[in-house]
């Protein structure tokens, strides 16, 4: 037996709660591992809450990351005692997932742990961290250097948003901060904002064109604050999207495309090969400062998880959640 959350639809409602699982009722897959770290998302919040249509089947443990270790495999990459992690692939959605001590998955799914990294680091990054890592890397595929301009970062506190400032500061770049809790603006900078705007001004129905700002923009948050974002970029700039934080809606016009040449990047970290999923994680491993990462993230137990999940949709929740699965 080992913990586990699972969320169940019936009847009586929608509900998340920890419970005791027989080893007989792990998912199908090659590799089986002991879980030692998980951590918390967007995503996970709605799986808990049952906020959004996350979950596909009923009973699942929700969670779409974990580290830990390989205890039993029959695919040719892995064997026992491998270093492993896991983000998305469907995990926490419609394969029971990681807020568990245990979990069964495809073996293809799974990148090796970097050695940088503990396994609770490698949570305090996950999914949210890997796509900012993501979002990162296509600007600067784009060719958008630190002397280009600013970086626009929204959704600056949560967690793709927290990362990506890091990671931008690293590289070299000037990264504006967008927030909706202007109280955390020391915070920001000492993550590497060279500055911060109020989130309101992103918010607002803008002009089809605005002033041009920025180099490039990493957004988590989607709807008006995208398109504004799309309206404010300089010419032949880059906007990576990946998130939906504000919004799922789109109320941009063509004329920044046509009259700007600007470039809108869609993330997905979910079904992003594996060679991708590699080179982020080795990007991550080289850049991210483990002090910057410790002091974004706190700790909770397994069932603790619980209550954070509607706090991450009420974007209360700073930086990174992770979540020990042993307490
Ligand atoms: P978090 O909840 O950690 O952060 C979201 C942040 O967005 C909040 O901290 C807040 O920042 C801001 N925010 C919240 N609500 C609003 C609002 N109504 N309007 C404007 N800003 C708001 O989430 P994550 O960082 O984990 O994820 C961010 C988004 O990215 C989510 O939509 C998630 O689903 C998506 N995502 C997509 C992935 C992909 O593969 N495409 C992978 C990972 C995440 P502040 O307080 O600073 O304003």
């Amino acid at each position: 037996m080992f913990k586990a959350l699972v969320v169940e639809k019936d009847d009586s409602g929608y509900r998340t709660s920890l419970q005791s699982i027989d080893e007989a009722q792990l998912p199908e897959g090659d590799v089986t591992i002991q879980v030692s770290w998980s951590t918390l998302n967007y995503k996970d919040g709605l799986a808990i809450t049952g906020k959004g249509p996350v979950v596909r089947k009923f009973p699942l443990t929700p969670g779409i990351d974990m580290a830990g270790t390989v205890i039993e495999s029959s695919h040719s990459r892995w064997k026992e005692g491998d270093k492993v992690l896991l983000n998305g692939w469907g995990v926490g959605e419609s394969h029971s997932g990681c807020l568990a001590q245990k979990a069964r998955v495809k073996g293809d799914w799974l990148v090796p742990l970097p050695d940088k990294f503990s396994e609770r680091q490698a949570m305090s990054i996950g999914t949210a961290g890997y796509t900012a890592m993501l979002c990162v890397m296509a600007l600067e595929k784009h060719g958008i250097k630190p002397t280009d301009g600013e970086i626009l970062v929204t959704g600056a506190n949560g967690g793709v948003g927290s990362i990506a400032i890091i990671l931008l500061k690293k590289m070299g770049y000037t990264v504006i901060a967008s927030t909706g809790r202007l109280e955390e603006e020391a915070h920001l900078k000492s993550l590497g904002a060279a500055g911060i705007i109020d989130r309101k001004e992103l918010s607002e129905p803008g002009r089809p064109l605005g002033k041009e700002r920025w180099a490039g923009v990493v957004d988590s948050v989607g709807s008006t604050t995208l398109a504004n974002a799309c309206s404010t970029t300089k010419y032949a700039g880059a906007i990576a999207a990946c998130g939906l934080a504000g919004g799922a809606d789109l109320p941009v016009t063509v004329m920044p495309f046509i009259l700007r040449g600007i470039t809108l990047y869609g993330i997905d970290s979910v079904m992003a090969p594996l060679e991708r999923r590699i080179e982020a994680w080795g990007r991550l491993a080289e850049l991210l400062d483990i002090s910057k990462l410790e002091s974004n993230t706190t700790e909770v137990g397994l069932e603790e998880a619980i209550a954070v999940g509607p706090q991450l949709l009420e974007g209360k929740v700073r930086g990174r959640v992770v979540v020990d699965v042993n307490r």
